[in-house]
């Protein structure tokens, strides 16, 4: 009978070995080999020799081929302590590689030796599990989950528009998610802001806002902002760092202040608005599209807004346009597809209809045209413009 000791002393002896020392040699030099860890995930997650390509032993007959296709190309292959790698090494002679080795000792070795190792950035079972189905996608997988995880979204107000990106980018693993809304809960809210309830009547929204995210998904950490933006705390608020804007204001003085300061930081926004069964969705980068003062340099005059009653919505539009909104903001985080520069997507409810309009940079624009004439912010007095047609400039339900 033969054990394993046996086995492993027969294999070690039909394959060549080289120790730590020789191997950090040949790996820092000219032709270098292909340096394959055979370890489980776990262990790899631990560290593993820099350079090394991660083939864990269970598939190492099955993705050799892919991870090193010439099979004349050096190999030297390591485990935790260089038995598993011996074995591996056999396999890979069978498979008809023709100059493979085992890292006596191993990692382990490696280690002790004094070389130097990465710790690899990954996610933990945990996130595995809950962000599996992005990980299954080649645009998304474990690097691009973990960007999201890094990333950081400022939400304006935690309203129609607000909840279903919230929601959906808490859900989707986005980091850090800030919230600005000054207003408390109140029973005509709960139509279409679905983050609150009705058991949170009166409580302030970014603080239910963060209950929800938070409780829906712990990866996220949610930072409340109860306090109506302005000329006085917009720097400071931008100033905590943030990848993108997710605009759901329903002012003007709001949305004209944050054009302005994301110009002025650099910060993409993601700009939704709706009225009634109407809601246009479109993504202001600055200096590659066009910003909302090149579509409408200035607010109306007060006096040409035709109503300043609270204008109605269909309950359910926010959430699609608000969906929208952060689908356009994973793209930007991931950088992948086409964002919805330069274009506004509209999206009629009766009808059942998208449509999409370009939009374009105004040369003359007076914060990202080329002699910009508004260098500070400006605080506009608040007033609302509702009716038919005010609607792609006002938006006065979220
Ligand atoms: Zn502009």
């Amino acid at each position: 009978m033969t054990t394993y000791r046996d086995l492993l002393q027969q294999v070690k002896s039909e394959i060549e070995e080289v120790d730590a020392a020789h191997a950090a040699t040949r790996l820092g030099g000219d032709e270098s080999p292909a340096l394959i860890d055979i370890r489980e995930r776990d262990e790899w997650e631990e560290g593993h020799i820099p350079g090394a390509v991660h083939v864990p032993r269970g598939f190492l007959e099955s993705r050799i081929e892919q991870a090193v296709p010439d099979r004349d190309r050096p190999i030297v292959v390591y485990c935790a302590g260089g038995s598993r790698s011996a074995f591996a090494a056999k396999t890979l002679e069978e498979l008809g590689y023709t100059d493979v080795t085992s890292l006596a000792g191993g990692f382990t070795e490696w280690k002790r030796s004094g070389f130097p190792f990465d710790l690899p950035r990954a996610l933990d079972a945990a996130k595995r599990a809950r962000y599996s189905r992005h990980i299954l996608i080649p645009e998304v997988g474990e690097a691009g989950q973990l960007k999201l995880l890094d990333s950081r979204v400022l939400l304006l107000g935690a309203g129609g528009l607000g909840s279903p990106a919230g929601l959906y980018l808490a859900a989707a693993g986005v980091g850090k998610i800030g919230i600005i809304d000054p207003d408390v809960v109140d029973a005509s809210n709960l139509q279409r802001q679905v983050l609150h309830s009705t058991d949170r009547l009166g409580e302030p929204k970014v603080l239910s806002a963060k209950q929800t995210l938070e409780g829906l998904n712990p990866d996220v950490e949610v930072i409340p902002y109860q306090e109506r933006l302005d000329s006085d705390n917009v720097d400071r608020i931008l100033a905590d760092g943030w990848d993108v804007i997710v605009d759901g204001a329903d002012n003007f003085p709001t949305r004209y202040l944050v054009n302005d300061a994301s110009v002025w930081h650099g910060i993409p926004v993601v700009h939704g608005s709706i009225f009634r069964f109407h809601g246009q969705v479109t993504v202001f980068k600055p200096h590659e599209g066009p910003c909302y003062r090149c579509l409408f340099p200035q607010p109306p005059p007060p006096e040409l807004a035709p109503s300043c009653a609270e204008g109605g919505v269909l309950g359910v539009l926010p959430g699609i346009i608000g969906s929208l909104q952060a689908n356009e903001a994973l793209k930007l985080l991931l950088g992948i597809g086409d964002p919805l520069v330069g274009r506004s997507l509209l999206f009629e409810a009766l009808e059942g209809s998208f449509t999409e309009i370009k939009l374009r940079r105004d040369p003359g624009c007076p914060v990202c045209g080329e002699n910009p004439t508004i260098t500070g912010y400006i605080d506009y007095v608040e007033f609302c413009m509702g009716g038919a047609g005010g609607h792609t400039h006002a938006e006065v339900a979220s």
